[in-house]
């Protein structure tokens, strides 16, 4: 049994509180693990801690579009029959992995903003508060410095995600965001994209990624590393797939489990808040493994 989640990759240290979050979000999807919970079942909860903390860039802290409207984008898959669901824009409801779920549910793999409230709304999903002044200002102050879509991909990006093996010997993984920081409104990344912002499948393994979806969508990272894992480890996989993406000029973060459990976290940025918890215990840290641009 194991469970990794990540808080974002980017080139600002993560805070302090970002990280102790992180393990309260372990703690809670491994104890859905520890009682034959299902991998699925355990990202959806650790996701969900992180929606609910505000602090990370997914839910209720999720980042606000140009027009001061947060749209939040979520997905999540599981490796056994390959199911899947995502939402894309979802304006109004707190858990977008919850609106996934339900989707994955459903007789569709993805819905937009009007479909997913639809099924959100009949579920009573909790509601996500209006933006305070805060956030409406800080959007201000980010367009008025910002030029360039460019420039605000240096931030920190801090979009959250998970992936999980159960007991069963099944996989899934999940991720939810709220995209880039002033960003066009509609424009969609990689996190709702299955096959881009994840992927799991119990022959090869469960992905999920984080950073410029741009070029993850161009790759289909999560996909094209889990064909990878049919032939080497986690670790190797992650390094060819952060390669070909860093000669697009990409910057992603990546957690990976393979069929057998082994696992790896890796990313191109400074920065990669992440962690893990198995039966030998929980380990979190704001950086793992770096590809560097020099080794392209
Ligand atoms: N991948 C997300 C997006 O492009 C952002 C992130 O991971 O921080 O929407």
């Amino acid at each position: 049994m194991l469970l990794i989640v990540h808080g974002g990759a980017g080139n600002r240290k993560p805070a302090k509180k970002a990280l102790r979050k992180l393990s309260e979000s372990l703690l809670s999807g491994y104890a859905i693990l520890s009682y034959g919970g299902t991998a699925l079942d355990a990202v959806i909860e650790s996701i969900k801690v992180l929606e609910d903390s505000g602090i990370f860039n997914a839910g209720a802290g999720g980042n606000l579009q140009l027009d001061g409207v947060r749209r939040l984008d979520a997905s999540l898959m599981e490796g056994r029959h390959l199911k899947t669901g995502s939402v894309i824009g979802l304006e109004g409801i707190r858990n977008p992995v919850v609106a996934a779920r339900l989707i994955m549910d459903s007789p569709h793999v993805m819905l937009t903003n009007i479909g997913a409230r639809r099924i959100a709304g009949a579920k009573k999903l909790d509601p996500l508060p209006e933006p305070d002044r805060r956030s409406l200002e800080k959007l201000g102050r980010i367009k008025k410095k910002e030029k360039s879509i460019a420039a605000i991909y240096e931030q920190y990006f801090s979009t959250v995600g998970a992936v999980a093996l159960d007991i069963h010997g099944d996989l899934a993984a999940g991720a939810s965001t709220g995209g880039i920081k002033a960003m066009l409104p509609g424009r969609v990344g990689d996190s709702p994209i299955i096959g881009a912002g994840i992927y799991a499948d119990n022959s090869m393994g469960a992905v999920s990624c984080t950073g410029k979806g741009e070029s993850i969508i161009r790759l289909a990272l999560a996909k094209e590393l889990s064909m990878s894992l049919k032939s080497m480890s986690p670790d190797k996989a992650a390094a060819l797939s952060l390669r070909r993406l860093l000669r697009l000029q990409g910057d992603a973060g990546i957690i990976v489990i393979n069929k057998k459990g082994q696992f790896t976290v890796v990313h191109t940025t400074e920065y990669m808040a992440a962690g893990y918890i198995n039966k030998k215990g929980t380990m979190v840290k704001e950086s793992f493994k770096r590809i560097h641009k020099a080794s392209i």
